[in-house]
């Protein structure tokens, strides 16, 4: 699955469901997105299929995304069956039902598990999410880390929201086994993106600066195909890193795509072209030739909004779905 950029894919990002026990204003439109009828979604034997032919095709790693991946009632037994594939499985959650799920995840090993988390104040976390859960998913994070868990953290920073925290949050590794990734806030459709609420890479690490000094943190390496940059308080057991899709974007060595739940295949978080694969495999066709087609159409940045302003515009940068249709 090489693209015309000579990029090759092998990390899938499937999306169980599109529907979420969250409403996160960044990622859920406030009036929710339309609830459409079971049929248009990828059932279990669907996804397994479908994600077979993928890992004939290279795929080596998947994650499991959504909406809220664990809300979907046969979320442990899709678990099960894909973690039997040759495959590096993991999961991105909200956190609220890890606890009913961990025996499941450590009977099929696995390892790497993503939280989100916008802010370590109980009301204000509330207030991103529309929801109450944060006792609930606080210790959900601490219950992954006692059972030895590769734990990461998500936090979108939103200006005037969130951005006060950022030191809280990197302080917050010094004394506990987590990996914070701060994520620059991005546009898609019904989030009202713009990107003066937003915080760049250089803001967060400046900020890092101004509390902790030069010398009180440090670059580490980055793994192949990361997209965040990290870094570690000097003697932290935590760390922490920045993921600048916005500013500093890391599509030279993208080896992502995604699969939306209702089975269509995204080359890009941004891009507006998905090839439907659920429908072919419904119509009993075969679905390689147009896996190969759809990454050799691949852009080479952003689903081609090559330019900060392409990427600003609203005419362009809404047309995609909203982030919990797609699966982020
Ligand atoms: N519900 C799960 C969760 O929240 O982790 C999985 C799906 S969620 C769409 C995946 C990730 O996308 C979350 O970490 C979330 O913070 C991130 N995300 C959603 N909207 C975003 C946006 N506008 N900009 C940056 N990240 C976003
Ligand atoms: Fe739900 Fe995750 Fe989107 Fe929040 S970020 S609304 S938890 S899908």
């Amino acid at each position: 699955m090489t693209d015309a950029f000579g990029r090759k894919h092998d990390y899938l990002r499937i999306s169980l469901t599109e529907r979420c026990n969250l409403r996160c204003f960044y990622c859920m439109p406030a009036e929710g997105i339309p609830l459409r009828p079971k049929d248009h979604f990828m059932r279990t034997e669907e996804i397994i299929s479908i994600a077979k032919t993928f890992v004939e095709l290279g795929v080596k790693k998947i994650r499991l995304t959504g909406g809220e991946p664990l809300i979907r009632k046969d979320a442990d037994s899709i678990i099960k069956q894909l973690s039997e594939l040759p495959i590096e499985l993991g999961i991105t959650t909200n956190g609220i039902l890890v606890d009913q799920f961990i025996d499941c995840f450590e009977e099929s090993g696995l390892k790497a598990i993503n939280v989100s988390l916008d802010s370590l104040q109980h009301e204000k976390m509330a207030s991103i999410t529309r929801r109450d859960y944060f006792n609930r998913i606080m210790s959900n994070i601490q219950l992954l880390i006692d059972r030895g868990f590769d734990v990461k953290v998500n936090t979108v920073v939103m200006r005037g929201t969130n951005d006060d925290e950022i030191t809280d949050f990197i302080e917050w590794t010094r004394n506990t086994n987590v990996h914070v990734r701060f994520i620059e806030f991005m546009p898609f459709g019904g989030n009202d993106w713009d990107w003066s609420k937003g915080v760049s890479l250089d803001e967060i690490l400046s900020r890092t600066t101004d509390r902790f000094g030069a010398f009180g943190f440090e670059r580490i390496t980055d793994r192949a195909n990361d997209t965040s940059k990290n870094y570690r308080l000097k003697g932290g057991i935590g760390t922490f890193a920045v993921i600048s899709s916005v500013t500093n974007p890391f599509c030279d060595t993208c080896n992502r795509i995604r699969l939306t739940a209702d089975g269509k295949l995204k080359n890009c978080l941004f891009s507006n072209s998905e090839t439907d694969l659920l429908t072919s495999l419904r119509a009993g066709n075969n679905i390689l030739e147009l896996i190969q087609d759809n990454i050799l159409n691949k852009r080479s940045m952003r689903g081609g909004m090559d330019s900060i302003s392409d990427f600003s515009n609203p005419a362009l940068n809404q047309q995609n779905r909203s982030m919990v249709a797609i699966g982020g």
